[in-house]
């Protein structure tokens, strides 16, 4: 039986909820540097704890005639936060560090879907006290619904469930066609009065925006996934944000507009990184389907040891580290550290070059090194470092493949043209780890891989990183010999 002190509890619930926004963001803060992203990640985990507390203390105050209703309400809400905490924490602590990007966009995916259910409740059982908050409903589905559906497209292009990308003749407009189905269909529930609570509308409706997601997810493909799935995050927030609107509490509004404030920049910074536009993503034929212009691979792979490799790079002056998705999927960081740390005892200087799309997240690579302790001073964005490969004696890929493929300058046909790359091939000698012939992301060819400054060391990261440790404690000595 829930004890009722009018005002009191609406009260403190208001404070709690206006506690947990502060939380929300202060935690976000936090998340902009990787040495205060953990704490950043356990502060924004009590905001939803303490926003959760928020909503079934407001319920304290229900009036006696209501409370049979909101108990089975109650009921289930208990029972689906049993089942969704049991099932996040039992998922969270089985995924391999390799499909958190999938788990991710399923999560991301699941916030859309929640708005989006919102809004169905809303629509269907109704009331709609004004059409401002009928308008923010539905607007917050349909965004919502999109979001859906899109993300779990985008999990299944991430986990190789769907390979390659889905198109055909006319794809745009029919896409536009479903899209303007949706929205018409949005308007027509927002404009005509008592048209809410038709639930086949409402359902074609949901129909409409959770098919539009799964088109527009479908053929975008190569390496503009990560645009897409920052789009996404802010969608989701924007929806969760709408529907915080229409259910009148701040706390889901605040919550929504700092996930789809943040996910709105990640997309621009995104589309920036790629050197796309983001109509260009989701409306053009860039990014999957195009192959590569054979004709511009020239010589052959050379295979390298890692010893002589390691050498290399022992003696010297400079090296610059790139790593890629390969180091996430061995799982190397550590001994990459390792190796960095040995090197640094010879007087090498030793850099960090990240890509803002390397990996399958974004962020990918500074969460990999921020766990091997890497420093921060020594990692470099793109942007700062790229002009220094001309001057690099060794630049070390690491299962990187795509954002150092110099094809994306100059083929017009390949996926990933226009794509800005890390100028690997400026440097005087390059070395890439992979255990093989095996293509990046965008399935094409690397002209990296071919050049005359590049050799290849075979084998997986962590093994290759083994066998270039134990040549240099073979070396011995830590005295720098300069590079000629
Ligand atoms: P890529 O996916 O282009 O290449 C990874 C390379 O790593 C492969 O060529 C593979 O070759 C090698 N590799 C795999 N496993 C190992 C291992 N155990 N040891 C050594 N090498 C290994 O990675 P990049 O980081 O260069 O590029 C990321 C790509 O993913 C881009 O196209 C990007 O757009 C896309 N993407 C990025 C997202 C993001 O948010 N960051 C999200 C979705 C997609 P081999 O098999 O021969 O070993």
């Amino acid at each position: 039986m829930l004890i009722v002190v009018p005002g009191l509890l609406s009260q403190i619930a208001a404070v709690a909820g206006f506690a947990a926004a502060l939380l929300f963001i202060l935690g976000l803060k936090r998340m902009s540097s990787p040495v205060t992203a953990r704490s950043g990640i356990v502060v924004a985990g009590i905001g939803m704890l303490v926003a959760v507390a928020a909503a079934f203390l407001a319920l304290g105050e229900i009036p006696d005639a209501a409370l049979p209703y909101y108990q089975t309400n109650i009921l289930l809400a208990v029972l689906a936060l049993v089942l969704g905490t049991g099932w996040a924490w039992w998922s969270g602590k089985r995924v391999a560090i390799t499909a958190m990007p999938q788990m991710v966009a399923l999560y991301n995916g699941m916030g859309g879907g929640a708005a989006a259910a919102i809004a169905a409740v809303v629509l269907i059982q109704g009331p709609i006290p004004t059409r401002l908050i009928l308008a923010s409903t539905v607007i917050g589905a349909l965004i919502g619904s999109i979001s859906l559906s899109g993300s779990v497209i985008a999990w299944a292009k991430l986990d190789g469930r769907i390979n390659g990308t889905w198109r055909f003749n006319g794809q745009s407009l029919f896409n536009g066609a479903v899209f303007v189905a949706a929205l018409l269909l949005g308007l027509v529930i927002i404009a005509v009065p008592g048209i809410p609570a038709a639930p086949v509308l409402a359902i074609i409706f949901f129909a409409a925006a959770l098919v539009f997601g799964v088109l527009m997810t479908l053929p975008i493909g190569g390496a503009d996934m990560p645009v897409v799935i920052s789009l996404y995050n802010a969608f989701t927030g924007l929806s969760v944000g709408l529907e915080g609107y229409a259910m009148q509490n701040p706390t889901l509004m605040i919550a929504g507009m700092v996930v789809g404030s943040a996910g709105t920049l990640l997309t621009v910074l995104m589309a920036k990184a790629m050197n796309r536009s983001l109509f260009n993503v989701l409306f053009s034929n860039f990014g999957g389907g195009g192959g590569m212009d054979e004709s511009q691979i020239a010589g052959s792979q050379k295979p390298a040891d890692a010893g002589d490799a390691a050498i290399a790079m022992r003696y010297a002056q400079s090296v610059v580290i790139v790593p890629g998705y390969g180091l996430a999927v061995a799982q190397a960081q550590q001994k990459l550290y390792e190796l960095v740390k040995m090197l640094q005892a010879a007087d090498v200087e030793v850099k960090f070059a990240v890509h803002p799309v390397a990996g399958r997240m974004p962020g990918h690579m500074n969460v990999l090194l921020a766990e091997a302790g890497v420093p921060y001073d020594i990692i470099f964005d793109m942007e700062e470092i790229n002009e220094e490969f001309a001057n690099v004696d060794v630049a070390l890929v690491i299962g990187a493949n795509d954002v150092v493929n110099p094809a994306a300058r100059s083929d017009k046909g390949s996926p990933i043209y226009g794509m800005p790359i890390l100028n690997v091939d400026h440097a005087r000698q390059a070395y890439v780890i992979k255990r093989g012939k095996g293509k990046g992301y965008a399935g094409v060819e690397n002209l990296l891989f071919y050049a005359d400054n590049c050799n290849l060391v075979y084998g997986d990261a962590q093994a290759v990183l083994v066998q270039m440790i134990q040549a240099l404690k073979d070396l011995g000595g830590s005295t720098h010999a300069k590079a000629a």
